[in-house]
């Protein structure tokens, strides 16, 4: 899937120019600027020399200023780490392997910060605060264990949960969003598929043994395949028929659809905002500045907006609730016609 138009409208380039002008600090890692005249690329708030405008064209990322011939600049190296980059991956090494919780007194003074400077800025890059991601991670480990064939009872206290009800609360808390145990293209998985006619047209909707995983338009096998070539992909069948079902209500008479289960892999960051818009009342409707300020990273727009559009699952996920700033439309992957339709159908007040 393609990234949406609207994220550079969002954050567009006359913003990204006034961060530069501005060296604002808090949004390195949302952009990088490269340098056409030089042909590197640097942080926003670099310290060297104040490119000219017109040589300079703004990128979402690293990987997207170097696949268009730029080298990271010497001076504010944006592809090194810096301390507090440093810091995160430390106190992410340290939950991720310790048995017991962690307080944040500890990740703070093992990484030299005071408490609520370290909470603030392990958000700032992780989109989670340190007791959420490991809550996160305790899940994923319960999980993991649980298709490994453990009972649910040894899942959960291995997993380090004190109490079964807590790990309830924390599956609520994922809205209904499961962690996939499937890796590499859904090796491993069997994901049951159909396209069916909606009213909005042609609708592929693909599952696995835990929850939807692609709900898409105008979409045919072949895509679905290239999607997850590893997996064993079987067309309709009776165990599917229910959950279908559920789907195509949520599609003709939208409402609150959190109760149909997902099955959908991102990074901590990407399920930050997929959570994040899930949260997101049918009839109600949200810029990207609002979705990357709700998860704790404010400077992060135009990452929220790479995770929207690496959204898998449409409408369950309801990436068509995100709209510009403006109050217009914006863009959607499957075409401003489904998009405007969809918030009609919830009753959502934009300029359509
Ligand atoms: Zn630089």
């Amino acid at each position: 899937m393609t990234l949406p138009m609207e994220i550079d409208q969002l954050l567009d380039d006359e913003a990204c120019w006034r961060i530069v002008l501005a060296k604002d600090r808090r949004f390195d890692g949302a952009f990088v600027l490269g340098v056409h005249s030089t042909g590197i690329y640097c942080r926003p708030s670099c310290p060297a020399r104040l490119p000219k405008r017109e040589n300079v064209r703004f990128y979402a990322g690293n990987e997207e200023a170097e696949a268009a011939g730029l080298r990271p600049c010497l001076r504010c190296r944006p592809d090194s780490v810096t301390r507090e980059e440093e810091a995160v991956a430390r106190a992410i090494t340290m939950l991720r392997d310790a048995a017991e919780p962690v307080p944040l007194a500890r990740l703070a003074e093992a990484t030299g910060y005071s408490p609520s400077h370290f909470q603030r800025l392990f958000k700032r890059a992780v989109g989670l605060s340190p007791a959420s991601f490991a809550r996160a991670l305790r899940m994923e480990r319960a999980e993991d264990a649980l298709s490994a064939g453990d009972t649910v009872t040894d899942a959960i206290y291995d997993s380090g949960f004190g109490a079964s009800s807590r790990f309830y609360e924390a599956s609520e808390g994922r809205l209904g969003m499961t962690p996939s145990a499937w890796r590499d293209g859904g090796r491993g998985a069997t994901i049951r598929w159909a396209i069916v006619p909606t009213s909005l047209g042609k609708m592929l909707v693909a599952a696995t043994e835990k929850g939807v995983c692609r709900l898409s338009f105008n979409e045919g096998s072949a895509e679905l395949a290239a999607r997850f070539p590893n997996a064993e992909l079987i067309e309709g069948g009776e165990r599917f028929a229910g959950l279908l079902a559920e789907v195509m209500a949520a599609i003709e008479q939208p409402g609150d659809s959190r109760h149909i289960p997902l099955d959908v892999q991102g990074t901590a960051f990407q399920e930050a905002v997929w959570r994040e818009l899930r949260r997101i009342p049918p009839g109600e409707t949200r810029s990207y500045a609002e979705i990357a300020a709700a998860i704790g990273k404010p400077g992060a727009v135009r990452a929220a907006g790479s995770a929207n559009g690496a959204n898998n699952v449409a409408v369950l996920i309801p990436c068509h609730r995100v709209i510009r700033s403006d109050g217009s439309l914006g863009g959607y992957a499957y075409g401003e016609d489904i998009k405007r339709e969809l918030l009609r159908r919830e009753g959502s007040h934009t300029k359509l």
